[in-house]
């Protein structure tokens, strides 16, 4: 038992499978066990529930929730998570609020930069309209012929520090590990690697994290290139953190690897489903 795929989006953010078919995609790589991860939303795990118990797959409610930390946003996973808490429910309404106001002002950032409709655009490639995303702000300018792919569409318009950017105030880290543990759930670092972070920041943020009750930091995950992943090992071994692995998979053509289908965690860490697994 240690194929275990533990972050994963599905229509309900900004993936591009169904709960259902993101479940059978899993399957047929052979996962023991699956969490769905969908970014402030946990509107897509009772259907990608149903799914995992039909195919016999060991099911992990998760959700990935934006905090801000300074004017970076961080990414925490919660896993095994119970959606009925009221504290998660309250936590992640409070943060898909301030969504579409954001994309009204990418929009019009996008508008004076001489591409017009996109907040239509993006709208209609959101099937959950509540967590509209950058995302599909990157896949509408694929669409409009304005870039070649999604990462072309960060790199010249999204990201942080490019002309599209439009920075947003999400839930405090406290916050996410608070509804997190509230409803049972364990915190993980999202892909520590991906935040840009001098070594001092990255420092104080695993402090952080930790000292509030985060247990876990994500080592190999789809957002790490795998040339990273012996300094995670390091630090999760180093800070007393457990590992957690999980593609991040978006959709066909966005990702590098297919859920259940990443390189195994290395043999020194000790995983998060060792906390569920014995
Ligand atoms: P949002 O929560 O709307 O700001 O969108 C964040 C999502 O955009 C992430 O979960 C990724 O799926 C994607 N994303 C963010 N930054 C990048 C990047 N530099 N390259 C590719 N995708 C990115
Ligand atoms: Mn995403
Ligand atoms: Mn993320
Ligand atoms: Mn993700």
């Amino acid at each position: 038992m240690d194929n275990f795929d533990l972050h994963n989006h599905s229509t309900r953010s900004d993936g591009l499978l169904s709960p259902t078919q993101l479940i059978e995609l899993a399957a047929r790589a052979g996962v023991d066990a699956i969490a769905l991860t969908d970014h402030d939303t946990t509107e897509g795990l009772a259907e990608a529930g149903e799914a995992a118990r039909r195919l016999g797959i060991l099911w992990v409610p998760g959700v990935e929730i934006s905090v801000s930390w300074g004017d970076t946003t961080l990414h925490i996973v919660g896993l095994n998570i119970d959606p009925e808490a009221q504290a998660m429910i309250a936590g992640l309404k409070s943060i898909r609020d301030g969504r579409l106001g954001r994309a009204e002002r990418v929009a019009q950032m996008l508008k004076s930069m001489g591409i017009p409709g996109a907040l239509e655009g993006a709208l209609a490639l959101a099937p959950n309209e509540s967590v509209l995303s950058r995302t599909h702000f990157a896949r509408f300018l694929v669409g409009a012929g304005a870039v070649k792919d999604t990462q072309a569409a960060f790199d010249k318009y999204l990201a942080k520090g490019k002309p599209a950017y439009v920075a947003h105030q999400w839930a405090t880290l406290e916050d996410a590990v608070e509804w997190i543990v509230a409803s049972g759930g364990t915190a993980v670092l999202a892909h520590p690697g991906r935040y840009g972070l001098k070594p001092w920041a990255r420092g104080e943020v695993l402090d952080e994290f930790k000292r509030l009750g985060g247990e876990a930091i994500e080592v190999v995950t789809g957002s790490h290139r795998p040339e990273e992943y012996a300094m995670w090992r390091d630090t999760a071994n180093r800070y007393g953190f457990l590992a957690s692995r999980g593609a991040d998979y978006h959709g066909p053509g966005e990702s590098p690897y297919e859920p259940g289908r990443l390189p195994p965690l290395p043999a020194t860490l000790k995983p998060v489903w060792s906390k569920w697994t014995h």
